[in-house]
């Protein structure tokens, strides 16, 4: 019986049009720190978490997590401001807040809830939000919800941006710009020097989203503001903990009035539970991790150039960079998902993403490195994936 014709009449379009989704089991080798994965049975070599210094197994994090989960309990039980702001919140938060070198930190649930809660925290409809086009869906939900006027600068388009700045000056009580510092389909980077010229010239606030950045880039991975020593500069400094910190959760970094401003506004923080005590501690371990262990930074930069440079060489339309996120460019959505099918045949997992996640006809395969990638995966990875675009027709 077809209780929801008009539902399934929408996924049929959907189908037709290649852009199906479906909710895959997977289970990670743990021997391998997840760099191989089992999906519908089949062992895979995993190109597609965001685990990138390959820290979500690390057994220090875990052995912090159960620590604190016996010394707190299993759940945060509450909001933060009524009885779930346990003493690792206090720790954790300070172990960022110095990482960062900002005088506070706040945590978030998570990555998307730490956009939408800052953005509409600080923005109501008598504002704007200057946004790249590329960023993030979170960055779009949050200032949808907030009201505010929406302008979206083409991508590093930074002409563009400051063209909307003069256009609209002086109509609006509060202007933030927002970006993503390493853009999550493209790999590619926000300038972030010319961005923090462009706030003060215009005298608005400037909000970054450093999820892929966190980690990976500048002094002790600190993020790609830390690499051009502009971190003080920036308003809001957003990380998330689910990609290099190998967890769950975000982090807003900035000063401490702006932080007090968002502990009494942020509706997100002060409507939802507060997350597990564990996790919290956990993430404290990681962040400590992070900043020790340089080699693994090293690791990721080494074989994601290695990857990418292997690639471009076969003819791969695959762009310039340096991050461990390597797109490969194919343009439509059947030939991304054909792409990817035969890459899990040969024991390759790696996604196809498809509109509205990217643009229309910028389909892609994207490949996201780990430090705990070994030499000989890789290889032999790139090996399959140049086979499989010469099986494809993709390149000759
Ligand atoms: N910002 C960016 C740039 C992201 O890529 C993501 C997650 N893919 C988020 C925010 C959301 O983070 P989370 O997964 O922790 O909700």
């Amino acid at each position: 019986m077809n209780r929801y014709p008009q539902l399934r009449h929408e996924l049929d379009e959907l189908h037709r049009m290649g852009l199906t989704r479906s909710l895959r089991q997977t289970e990670y080798v743990a021997k391998s720190q997840g760099t191989w994965i089992v999906a519908n049975g089949q062992k895979l070599l995993n190109l597609s978490s965001n685990n990138y210094l390959g820290l979500s197994y690390d057994p220090r994090i875990l052995h912090s997590w159960e620590m604190a989960s016996q010394a707190f309990g299993a759940g945060g039980t509450s909001s933060r401001l009524v009885v779930g702001n346990f003493s690792c919140y206090d720790h954790t938060e300070k172990m960022i807040s110095r990482w960062k070198e900002r005088e506070a930190a706040l945590v978030f649930a998570n990555g998307y809830m730490a956009n939408l809660g800052c953005i509409t925290a600080l923005l109501d409809r008598h504002g704007a939000v200057y946004s790249d086009r590329l960023n993030h869906a979170s960055i779009v939900d949050g200032t949808i919800l907030s009201r505010a006027d929406h302008y979206r600068y083409r991508h590093n388009d930074y002409e563009h941006l400051q063209y909307l700045l003069r256009k609209h000056k002086g109509n609006h009580r509060r202007n933030v710009i927002v970006t993503d510092t390493v853009f999550s389909m493209d790999g590619d980077k926000a300038d972030v020097e010319e961005l923090v010229r462009i706030k003060h010239d215009h005298g608005v606030f400037l909000m970054v989203d450093e999820a892929h950045a966190g980690g990976v880039y500048g002094k002790s991975g600190a993020g790609l503001c830390h690499q051009y020593g502009v971190h003080q500069e920036v308003d809001i400094l957003m990380g998330t903990c689910s990609k290099a910190l190998g967890l769950y959760g975000a982090y807003v970094c900035a000063d401490q009035v702006v932080i007090d401003y968002l502990v009494h506004t942020c509706r997100p923080l002060i409507y939802s539970t507060s997350l597990p005590p564990a996790l919290i501690s956990a993430i404290g371990q990681s962040v400590a991790i992070v900043q020790q262990e340089d080699w693994r930074r090293k690791e990721l930069y080494r074989k994601s150039k290695q990857f990418r440079m292997k690639l471009q060489q076969a003819g791969l339309l695959v762009p310039a960079g340096d991050s461990p996120i390597v797109p490969l460019l194919l343009g439509d959505n059947q030939t991304a998902i054909q792409y990817s099918k035969l890459l899990e045949q040969e024991g390759i997992l790696a996604v196809a993403i498809r509109p509205p996640t990217v643009p229309e006809n910028s389909a892609r395969i994207r490949f996201s490195l780990m430090a705990t990638h070994s030499d000989e995966d890789l290889a032999w990875a790139t090996h399959k994936i140049i086979r499989t675009a010469i099986e494809l027709g993709v390149i000759t």
